[in-house]
């Protein structure tokens, strides 16, 4: 059977990422999150400064700097999952936290830092086999994926379950921040002008607002059985 692409976008917290391993691994694919690699970005510019402690964001020194970020994906063997690298070092609970998420819609609305991410991110899909999730896989980083999800969920569901995240990760917060944090980067995702998060025309849309994970799982699973048997 060949390989096939597989791109998932959705909204923050729509439980992308819980999907799309799954089928990954479900597959024997390479799993890549896009949002990871954004926000590693944004925790560079808040180490070197080049976000203020005002918040506010020098877009022309971090575009002077980008050629100094590393990224990498290293395997946990413990927990059979990546992690992100930046410059070597382990990034993984940070890039989750709060701090970073606040931040990170501004930095991924810039030209010049999409232009870089995407390319890496095409070179990884390269010879398919790729599950990959974000805002723009299946309308920028892989137009021609054989399969395209949107999912969506209410922001109220999407808060819920990040701030539980958030909670087991031992960070103080509240629902009403969480909640506020959704859906500001879901106005800023979704109105930027450079690859705005839109549905691909041949995107299969995905409200899991009131399914679990098991039915969800075993419902795109089955999509994916149905496209590699057609493909051959
Ligand atoms: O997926 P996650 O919520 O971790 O993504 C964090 C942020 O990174 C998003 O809110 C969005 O601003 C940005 N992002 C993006 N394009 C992607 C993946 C993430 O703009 N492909």
């Amino acid at each position: 059977m060949g390989k096939i692409t597989i791109a998932i976008d959705g909204y923050s917290s729509t439980g992308k990422s819980t999907i799309a391993k799954r089928l990954a691994s479900a597959l024997n694919y390479i799993y890549v999150d896009t949002g990871a690699m954004y926000r590693a970005v944004t925790l560079f510019a808040l180490q070197e400064g080049i976000i203020n402690a005002e918040g506010e964001l020098d877009e022309a020194t971090l575009i002077e700097k980008l050629s100094e970020i590393h990224l990498k994906f290293v395997p946990n063997a413990a927990t059979g999952r990546s992690e992100m690298f930046l410059n070597g070092e382990n990034v993984e609970r940070e890039i989750r936290t709060m701090r970073v998420s606040g931040f990170v819609s501004k930095v991924a609305a810039i030209k010049e830092v999409r232009e870089k991410l995407v390319k890496i991110q095409q070179e990884m899909g390269k010879d398919k086999g790729i599950v990959m999730d974000g805002r723009d896989i299946g309308t920028v980083v892989f137009p021609d994926a054989e399969l395209k999800l949107f999912m969506t969920a209410s922001p109220e569901t999407r808060a819920a379950r990040r701030y539980k995240e958030l909670l087991e990760k031992g960070e103080e917060v509240t629902y009403a921040a969480v909640l506020k944090n959704v859906e500001e980067r879901d106005l800023i995702d979704s109105t930027r002008t450079i690859s705005p998060l839109t549905k691909a025309k041949d995107a299969i849309e995905f409200d899991n607002s009131d399914m679990g994970l098991e039915e969800q799982f075993e419902r795109i699973f089955d999509y994916s059985q149905r496209v590699i048997v057609k493909l051959g």
